[in-house]
């Protein structure tokens, strides 16, 4: 059967007169996708359908928010459960008490939890805590990093001309969008990832002035990019040495890579932590957490933090259902997607290197990234900018689409292996990647 897409095209003219590039985030349509997205309409386990019926692997998993895959039946009753016995009510519940007892068991970080709803607002909020608790006005961003599209952090998130940067001792700082408030990236301190001698400068630069350190585990948002061995401890050493709040954003990582996210696996105990995408299990819910004297500065008259939307009753519903999954079996699921990730990995990296195709599939447990360089490894985003091929990755993901396989086309972000995945889903992915391949470096 040939490959067709017609109906998502003429859903794409359709949209014309009503939405902007087809949805409501540019990594949905056709800066990323092309001519036109691909328009969804299904899923279930490790597969999506399109509209126009053609079945997909699903390796991107809604950007990572479904570590248990597509309409887990547990997770699916729970959703039913919450909202035939109202959506929204609005005040103290129960739910709320269980998830964040929850998290405090999974992470012994979370001395207190406080829930939002998206990764963005988050690490806003931390932020502002930070500021209010410490009473300092500057933070410290790392370069790739991406904490979602808050002002103050929307800065050299995206790919960059490698010439544009700057020198590393004075990184150019590259704004990442039109119309952010004009001041907001005065109190951000732009420094390289994986270079403590350059931390330890910029907190020699600010005595006194830095409210935060804030990063990713494992950098996410511009493929997958490991912290060099002691980075992160050292991050966290030199951050308590200088009162200043370690903050590890786990949108990504969380519950993701083990059930305490990087603060587990690296043995780190951060001041605040971020949550979100993998803690609503597809709904929008996230979270900010922390020591409790820090945490308590959220009390009313210290720092505001609101949200009609706070807390959502479906979203903890499917959190807590999701979260019973994932901490069941003595880490089970954990050793499920680590296993699925490593034996997709390799088959991937033998495939690109039988053809003796430039490319390395950077992975983190079950996170993992295609990138078309003939580096020996990426390891910052200095690199990324500059040793990346990154339309070779948009033809071979867009190859991809035509044998089944969905990763999303968009250059920085990762793919993810869930619970949903099994091994006859890699058989099944190596064999159309080796086509892929041929299609497109032939
Ligand atoms: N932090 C990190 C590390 C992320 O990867 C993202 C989103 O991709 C965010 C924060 C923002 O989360 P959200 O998209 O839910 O606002």
């Amino acid at each position: 059967m040939t490959y067709t897409t017609e109906r998502s095209e003429a859903l794409y003219q359709r949209t014309a007169g009503v939405l902007i590039e087809g949805g409501s985030s540019a990594s949905r349509g056709p800066a990323t996708f092309g001519d036109y997205p691909l328009f969804m309409e299904r899923a279930e386990g490790s597969r999506i359908l399109d509209v126009d019926g053609n079945s997909y692997i699903d390796w991107m998993m809604g950007f990572g928010v479904l570590p248990l895959g597509h309409a887990h039946p547990a997770v699916t009753q729970a959703i039913v459960e919450a909202a035939t016995s109202g959506a929204h009510l609005a005040t103290a519940t129960e739910i709320e008490v269980e998830v964040a007892e929850l998290i405090q068991r999974i992470t012994p970080a979370a001395e207190r939890v406080r829930f939002a709803n998206t990764g963005t607002e988050a690490v806003m909020a931390a932020i502002r805590l930070a500021r209010g608790y410490t009473g300092r006005p500057k933070i410290i961003k790392f370069e790739g990093h991406y904490h979602g599209w808050y002002d103050d952090v929307l800065v050299n998130s995206n790919p960059q001309l490698f010439t544009a940067l700057g020198h590393p001792r004075d990184p150019v700082k590259i704004a990442d969008s039109s119309g952010l408030n004009r001041h907001a990236l005065e109190d951000t301190i732009l420094v390289p990832w994986n270079d403590l001698a350059a931390v330890e400068r910029a907190i020699a630069a600010y005595p006194g002035q830095i409210a935060a350190i804030l990063t990713e585990g494992v950098m996410a948002n511009m493929g997958i990019i490991l912290p060099a061995p002691g980075f992160l401890q050292g991050l966290q050493d030199l951050a308590n040495a200088h009162q200043i709040l370690f903050i590890l954003d786990e949108t990504v990582t969380g519950f993701r890579i083990a059930p305490g996210g990087c603060a587990e696996h690296f043995g780190l105990r951060p001041d605040l932590t971020i949550y979100g995408k993998a803690l609503g299990a597809g709904l929008p819910l996230a979270a900010f957490v922390g020591k409790a004297e820090i945490m308590a500065a959220l009390g009313w008259g210290g720092v505001l933090h609101y949200g009609t939307q706070n807390a959502s009753r479906i979203g903890l519903y499917a959190a807590r259902a999701s979260l019973r999954v994932l901490t069941a079996d003595d880490g089970g699921a954990y050793h499920h997607v680590w296993r699925i990730a490593d034996a997709l990995c390799s088959g991937w990296q033998g495939l690109f290197a039988q053809r003796q195709i430039p490319a390395l599939v950077q992975q983190f447990g079950p996170m993992l990234h295609i990138v078309f360089t003939d580096r020996p490894a990426i390891r910052d985003y200095r690199d990324f900018c500059r040793y990346v091929d990154r339309g070779a990755y948009t033809r071979y993901v867009r190859a991809l689409f035509a044998h089944g396989i969905y990763l999303t086309p968009m250059t920085t972000l990762h793919s993810v292996v869930t619970l949903a995945h099994t091994e006859e889903d890699v058989a099944l992915t190596l064999e159309a990647a080796g086509k892929a391949m041929d299609d497109v470096f032939r």
